[in-house]
Parts: structure tokens; sequence; C-alpha cells
């Protein structure tokens, strides 16, 4: 069945499904309930899947160069910053994401830093240093590829990873991560207060899904590099992992930093609603192009005149 829609019908339905993916703040969910699936919405389960597909692809291809213009308006403004941060388990397509997400816009104005197993010199400071050191500037673009939310999360489902943090000695229980949650919050605060936009996506993929990932990563020769022995440790503490992200969720979804759970077992459709976030977001700051003073443009018209009279 392929009904005919028009642009309109497809916005509506947009936004409609963002704000259900959209995680209210305070509010506990259970991960099971969101769908890892290509719809959240039953009514688009109706319509034809290769139809949403293409019209999907347009949306991108649209979101990229609404990202284009609005990343030329931040770097002009140099005023504001943005700092999307991107979880999600082992093969959740955080890579894919930012390459197909961030391929139309400057490279200028935008960076992109992955976080690994913290360092010796790493550990040698509080949690969040490292994060902070990367911090997009005003008029930049910056992209978190895991963040300091794996201090809460993989840090938690490990907790002896805490032994070589370096940490003062004292109890690791609930209110040790409440203090981080806390933390985690106050910091994102005064990062909003200063002019980021914060948009923090999970995407959400289901079990069976990582494992064909998996596989097709030991059976594709040019994807053996992809594969970590680490995948297939922590792919076995997943549950532990869901309640860690529901517990995350719960404490640290703001109205000034919220996050988003992107159903994203197809890659197309993870890709087409992070762009669309994002590229909703930057243009919701209503940026305008700086004005000029009347001395600039003095300036302006009388080295317009002087080229012209060469
Ligand atoms: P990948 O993103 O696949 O290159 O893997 C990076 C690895 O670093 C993942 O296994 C993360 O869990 C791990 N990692 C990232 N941040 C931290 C952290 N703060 N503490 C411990 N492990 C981390
Ligand atoms: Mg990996």
């Amino acid at each position: 069945m392929c009904r005919s829609k028009t642009g309109g019908y497809y916005r509506m339905i947009r936004e409609k499904i963002i704000r259900k993916l959209r995680v209210e703040p305070g509010k506990r969910i259970t991960l099971k309930k969101f769908e890892t699936g290509w719809a959240q919405d039953e009514e688009l389960k109706t319509y034809d899947k290769d139809a949403v597909k293409e019209r999907s692809n347009e949306i991108l291809e649209a979101n990229r160069l609404t990202l284009a213009t609005s990343q030329e308006l931040l770097w002009a403004n140099n005023t504001h910053s943005v700092l999307i941060i991107l979880q999600g388990m082992d093969t959740a397509g955080k890579d894919g994401t930012i390459r197909h997400v961030m391929s139309g816009i400057n490279p200028q104005g935008c960076r992109v830093c992955s976080f690994k197993v913290p360092t010796p010199e790493e550990t040698e400071h509080n949690f969040l240093w490292r994060y902070s050191r990367d911090l997009p500037r005003r008029g930049e673009i910056g992209v978190f590829n895991r963040s300091y939310y794996e201090d809460v999360l993989v840090v938690k489902v490990h907790p002896e990873l805490l032994e070589s943090q370096q940490l003062p000695p004292g109890k690791r229980g609930g209110r040790f991560w409440d203090a981080r949650y806390e933390d985690i919050n106050a910091f994102e605060r005064h990062l909003v207060r200063n002019g980021t936009l914060i948009m923090k996506f999970f995407l959400h993929i289901s079990r069976d899904e990582q494992k064909k990932r998996i596989l097709e990563r030991l059976e594709t020769e040019e994807k053996y590099w992809k594969f970590s022995l680490s995948d297939l440790a922590e792919r076995s503490y997943w549950d532990q992992y869901q309640k860690a992200y529901e517990t995350m969720f719960a404490k640290t979804s703001t109205d000034a930093a919220p996050w988003y759970i992107i159903p994203a077992d197809y890659k197309w459709v993870a890709r087409t609603l992070v762009a669309d976030i994002i590229s909703s977001q930057i243009q919701a700051l209503d940026l305008k192009y700086p004005v000029v003073s009347p001395e600039q443009l003095t300036q302006i018209e009388s080295a317009r005149e002087q080229l012209n009279n060469e």
C-alpha cells in the first residue's frame, strides 16, 4: 500500500515522533517500551516502507543543507556553541551517524571527539576534566562520540573501574552515583547558561540487531578491524547496561539538556531523526547574520569602490 503524502503530513508526523523520543525530565522510562525499529508511530507503519525511506532520505538531504546554513550563522555570530552527545551500545551506529549527519558542514566549525578508556593523565583529574578540555568553542558544533556519560554507564556496570580513578576513599553506593548525576547536571547547566546548546542522543538498538552487526564484523573482511573482543564481553552485560541507561535518563534528562531515544535498528531512520532534531534545534536559536555598524558599512562601500576603480 502506498498512499500519497505531502511534505506537511511528514512534518506533522516527524514532530509527533520527536516529541515521543524526548525523555521528559525526571521521568523514569523503560527502554523495552521504546522501539528500536523504523517507526514510533502507528500511523506511519501503515505506509509503504520504501516510500517512507525515500522521503526520509530527502529529509536527511534537506537537513544537511539547513545544518550547513545554521553552522554558518553559528560561526558568524560567535556567541553560541552546539554540543551533540552520542551514546549507545557497541555497534549502535555512532560513527556512521556522525559521518552522515555532519557530511555537509564546514569542517572548520566542527570538532568530533571520541572518548576511550581514560589515560593515566586523565585519571589524575576530576572525571569531567577530559571532556571540558574538548568542548566546542563559540561558533562551533562539537560532537562527543561517547562522553562523560560513560562515567555513569560503563563505570557503573563495572564499578571495579573506579579503582583506577584515584578517587578519595568512600562508599560507592547510591549516593556516590547520585553525586555524579548531580555534577553532570550542574556542568551542563553551566554550559547552557554560557550559550551552549546541548542535545543528547541514545542510539537504541535491539539485542538481536547487535548480534547481527557483530557477526557482520566477524564475517566481512573489510569490517574485521571494527571488531573488538570487548564488544562480546560487554554484550553479556546487556541488561545491566539497559538499567544503567534507564537511571541515567531519569536523572539527567533536563529541559536545558534533554535526552532523545533514537530507534537505531535501521540506520537511515536514526540518521534522519538525529539530523532533524539537530537542525530544528539550531534553527530555534533564531540566529541572524550580525548587523554591521554604520562605520563598517562606510568601510565596505569605500573598499568596494576602491577595488572597482583599480
Ligand atoms: P569505542 O568507542 O568502540 O572505540 O570504544 C571505546 C571504549 O572505551 C568503550 O568500551 C567504552 O566503554 C570505553 N570508555 C569510554 N569512556 C570510558 C570511561 N570514562 N571509563 C572507562 N571506559 C570508558
Ligand atoms: Mg567499538
